[in-house]
C-alpha cells in the first residue's frame, strides 16, 4: 500500500519528539496513561529492524536489501519496550551496542521509513489515536498532531541517563548519542527537526513527573 493511502487521524495525537536520552521514552508511556491513549516507541521499530538485519544476516551495505527486509518483517510492539520478533520477546537485546551503532544507517533508508510511516499510521488509525515517541512524529508522521512536544537535555545529562541500564561507561555512552543526534539530523529523508510549532521542553534538571505533568497540562488546555 502506498504511504499516501493510509489517512492520518490527528485529532487525538500527541507527538513527542527529540534526541537519542531527552527522556522521551521514559516520559511517553506516563503521559500515556496519564491522558487515556496508548503509547508507541517508533524508535524500537527502526531498533527492531536492526537487530533483525543483524540477526538475518542481511547485507548492510544494499540498501534494497534492507528496504525489501523491513517491507516484509514481522513484529509486533507490546509496550514496556518489549517487541516481539521471530518467536522472542526482545528487551535489552534491542539496545546493544551493535544494534544502536547500525540503527541510524538502517533509519536513514528512505524505503525503512516509508514502512515504518506506514505502520505507525496504520497503528494510530486502529486505535483512534496514541502518544508516538521518535524524531520525526510531528514533522514528517503527523504533521497535524494536535499537541507537539520536543524534548531535549544535556548531553552529559542524557549520557547519564542512558548509562543507568546499559555496561558500557559514560563517556562511551555520550560518542554514540553524539553520532546518532549527528546521523539522525543530517539524513535526508525525515530528519531529528524540531516542528515550528512543536513546544520545546529542556527536561535537563526536571523530575520525570514534573515533565509528565507539564505535557498532561498542555493536553488538558486542549481539550477543554
Ligand atoms: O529512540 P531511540 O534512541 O531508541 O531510537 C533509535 C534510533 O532510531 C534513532 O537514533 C534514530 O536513528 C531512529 N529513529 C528514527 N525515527 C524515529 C525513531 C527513531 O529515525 N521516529
Amino acid at each position: 500500500m502506498s504511504l499516501a493511502r493510509v489517512k492520518t487521524v490527528t485529532s487525538n495525537v500527541i507527538a513527542i519528539d527529540g534526541p537519542a536520552g531527552s527522556g522521551k521514552s521514559t516520559v511517553s508511556p506516563l503521559v500515556a496513561e496519564k491522558v487515556g491513549l496508548e503509547h508507541l516507541d517508533t524508535g524500537l521499530m527502526y531498533r527492531v529492524i536492526a537487530y533483525g538485519c543483524l540477526d538475518q544476516q542481511i547485507e548492510t551495505n544494499d540498501p534494497a536489501a534492507i528496504g525489501r527486509f523491513a517491507d516484509e518483517i514481522e513484529f509486533e510492539a507490546m509496550g514496556n519496550g518489549v517487541v516481539e520478533y521471530e518467536g522472542q520477546s526482545l528487551t535489552s537485546e534491542l539496545r546493544t551496542p551493535e544494534v544502536s551503532k547500525l540503527v541510524s544507517v538502517v533509519a536513514a533508508n528512505e524505503d525503512v521509513r516509508n514502512e515504518m510511516v506506514r505502520r505507525q499510521r496504520i497503528w494510530v488509525q486502529s486505535r483512534g489515536g496514541g502518544v508516538l515517541d521518535g524524531r520525526d512524529i510531528g514533522t514528517a508522521v503527523f504533521p497535524d498532531a494536535k499537541l507537539k512536544i520536543f524534548l531535549i537535555a544535556d548531553l552529559d545529562e542524557r549520557a547519564k541517563r542512558r548509562s543507568q541500564d546499559s555496561a558500557e561507561s559514560v563517556e562511551a555512552i555520550a560518542a554514540d548519542i553524539a553520532r546518532r543526534d549527528k546521523v539522525d539530523s543530517e539524513r535526508e529523508s525525515m530528519p531529528l527537526r524540531k516542528a515550528p510549532d512543536a513546544i520545546e521542553i529542556d527536561t535537563t534538571g526536571l523530575a520525570i513527573d514534573e515533565v509528565v505533568a507539564e505535557i498532561v497540562e498542555k493536553w488538558s488546555k486542549l481539550n477543554v
